[in-house]
């Protein structure tokens, strides 16, 4: 009976995994919706509040073993860049955003809005909108709630191995699994599903934002090209499944697919070259100042005047049905 039991929740497990979800099958009707889509919906053992104190747990992990850059200017800007991509995002958790200083070019917002930005990611986007691609990707991975429900399906696929005296049931085991939030890091590890769904709602939250959905394309490209020359250097995003001609050729499907053209985007701000010049100045003071490497924190400013926001840029795509010409 045991044994059926198990066998059963295995099935089920593969069936409700296999099963497309709703944003894979977001179309264009549904961008004005976007919000209201059930994008994050599915077997998930953790509640949004669950979800946000795993996060908030795991994020002080990353910050007691990560320089995180205290610059008011530079916090500023990125989080208004990250929350007006969030707002126009299927994110239901409020998103805390974070400067990390690192080389490595990459973003990674943990389960709950708990968003890390490296500098090196900063630095290597050549304008704002190659910044926002990887950062919106990042957001959609956490609309999808796809850390934890990974975690989920992992459990449950203990579960089906585990005899059920061991865990007391399946009442039991989910009220075990839901009560320890002391759980390794696996989650970050999402398979290709998951990391195409991000590209495409990604795509989706950058576009609906202002950006030119392009520049994620283009960005992918110089990573990888980038890449090549400084092995080492290459984002989380590009890492688990390299951006290979199958997942550029999706991400420009959706493109022509799913997004209609529009007559402008921003491509760049001149807000966004000067929080470039920013972070270079700090990272190389902070460097001098250190010449043996990291030790543990504060990043000294230099002149600390705030800026007033400028507003961003527009710049026409000369590749798109223009009604200039
Ligand atoms: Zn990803």
């Amino acid at each position: 009976m045991q044994r059926l039991a198990k066998l059963a929740i295995a099935v089920l497990v593969a069936l409700v995994f296999s099963l497309p979800s709703r944003a894979q099958s977001a179309k264009l009707k549904d961008l004005k919706d976007i919000g209201h889509r059930g994008v994050g919906n599915g077997l998930n053992f953790y509640s949004l509040e669950k979800e946000i104190a795993l996060g908030k747990m795991l994020s002080q992990q990353v910050e007691s073993t990560s320089r995180i850059i205290h610059d008011p200017v530079l916090n500023e800007y990125i989080n208004r860049l990250a929350q007006n991509l969030v707002r126009h995002s299927d994110a239901h958790v409020p998103f805390t955003v974070k400067i990390i200083d690192s080389k490595l070019i990459n973003a990674e917002a943990l389960p709950g809005g708990f968003f890390f930005v490296n500098s090196g990611l900063i630095l290597a986007a050549s304008n704002e909108a190659e910044l926002a691609g990887p950062m919106a990707h990042e957001i959609a991975h956490v609309a999808n709630r796809d850390g934890t429900r990974q975690m989920t399906k992992a459990e449950l696929v203990n579960y089906a191995t585990l005899p059920l005296w061991f865990v007391g049931g399946i009442g039991g085991f989910i009220g075990r699994t839901v009560a320890g939030l002391a759980v390794p890091m696996t989650f970050l590890k999402f398979d290709r599903t998951d990391e195409r769904r991000a590209d495409f709602l990604g795509l989706e939250y950058m576009y609906e934002a202002g950006y030119d959905p392009q520049a994620f394309v283009r960005f992918f490209q110089q990573v990888e090209a980038t890449n090549k020359q400084h092995p080492g250097f290459i984002a989380r995003a590009f890492e688990t499944h390299p951006p290979d001609k199958s997942r550029i050729k999706a991400a420009e499907t959706e493109i022509d697919t799913v997004l209609p053209p529009k007559k402008q985007y921003i491509l760049d701000t001149s807000e966004f070259e000067q929080m470039k010049a920013r972070l270079a100045e700090l990272e190389q003071e902070y460097n001098m100042t250190n010449p043996r490497g990291p030790q543990r924190p504060s990043l000294r400013h230099p002149q600390q005047q705030s800026r007033p926001p400028k507003r961003p840029t527009l710049k026409r795509r000369p590749d798109h049905n223009d009604s200039s010409h």
